[in-house]
């Protein structure tokens, strides 16, 4: 072993007088030629030391490639709710036909989204009360990133993004489309409610930025990284989240639909940048899938965890 040594250093001397440039694959081909054995098993070593740590920390690392793309990555695109905000919604305002509203939470018990549970948990009392908390649903259907419909009690229930609520077939009455744009330009959530196709309640949910995003987005930025939010949510709302996190309005994108998330990260492919992704929701899949490297956070949808390539068993940023 000595003397393997001692000839390496020797070739490190020659190389380095003679073309410093290829002095160290000089010597690492010296060191692979007379012992491939040590360098063939420290590779796998430190992957596995590495993975044990990251696991320690909250970080599951599912194949190793995933280590070697980490360091990179000179790209990040984050999504907003239940990602940079905890995800826990509470509902902030209500406003138009309580009948819907209460039909609206009924709905809700199908969805595990965050706004499904801040509606039921805020109608509950009043569902148990009126003898509807168990009204059985209809053909449910979840839009991923829109919102949700059904048939309760004779009537076609949808709840969702605002804009998905109009597309399908009813515009706002004048004080709900206001009420709308003002929670929107407050920052919350804004929510519709349509009954047979007619838009009848608008509702506003509150989520708070995790502790941890704020040091988070700074500290990718002293790296050198480019940040984005990718949002489904409203862009007033997305906007203000990426002002709480010091990022210009333009690294802040709402209304942005599954498809659009990966399209997204497509396009950042093919300008050459290798993207890393961090998400939560059934509708960040695709872009986790497409992304060089794919993360979904602790408290995640089952879709997500399958999809990325790193998955956090610890809540929160910090870890990462
Ligand atoms: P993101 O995680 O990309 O920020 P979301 O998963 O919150 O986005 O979905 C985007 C939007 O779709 C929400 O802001 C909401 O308006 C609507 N939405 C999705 N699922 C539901 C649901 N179960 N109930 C009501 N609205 C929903
Ligand atoms: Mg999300």
């Amino acid at each position: 072993l000595l003397s393997v040594l001692g000839l390496a250093l020797l070739t490190l001397a020659v190389s380095l007088s003679r073309d410093p440039s290829v002095a160290a694959a000089h010597v690492v081909a010296l060191l692979v030629i007379t012992c491939p054995c040590a360098l063939g098993m420290a590779t796998p070593l430190a992957m596995a030391v590495a993975a044990g740590r990251a696991a320690r920390a909250g970080i599951f690392i599912k194949s190793d490639g995933v280590v070697q793309q980490l360091t990179e990555v000179n790209c990040v695109v984050l999504d907003k709710t239940g990602t940079l905000t905890e995800g826990t919604m509470t509902l902030v305002a209500a406003t138009g036909d309580e009948a819907a509203i209460d039909l609206a939470a009924v709905l809700e018990k199908n969805s595990n989204h965050p706004i499904a549970a801040a509606l039921q948990q805020a109608r509950a009392p009043r569902l148990r009360r009126l003898g509807q908390a168990d009204l059985p649903v209809e053909a449910f259907t979840a839009v991923h990133g829109s919102g949700i419909c059904g048939r309760i009690a004779g009537h076609d229930v949808a709840v969702g993004r605002p804009g998905w609520i109009e597309s399908l077939g009813g515009t706002p009455p004048a004080p709900l489309a206001t009420a709308l744009a003002g929670f929107s330009a407050s920052g919350y959530t804004p929510v519709g409610v349509s009954v047979d196709g007619r838009f009848v309640a608008a509702l506003a949910f509150g989520d708070r930025l995790r502790d941890s995003s704020v040091a988070f987005v700074r500290h990718l930025e002293a790296s050198g990284k480019e940040v984005h939010i990718l949002s489904g949510d409203h862009p007033d709302v997305v906007r203000t989240v990426a002002g709480q996190l010091g990022l210009p309005p333009e690294q802040a994108h709402g209304s942005v639909s599954p498809e659009e998330k990966h399209a997204f990260v497509e396009r950042l492919r093919s300008e050459g940048k290798i993207i890393a992704m961090v998400g939560d929701g059934v509708n960040d899949a695709a872009a986790l899938q497409a992304a060089h490297v794919g993360i979904a956070v602790h408290g995640g949808s089952t879709a997500s965890k399958v999809a990325a390539d790193v998955f956090m068993t610890r809540p929160g940023l910090e870890p990462l």
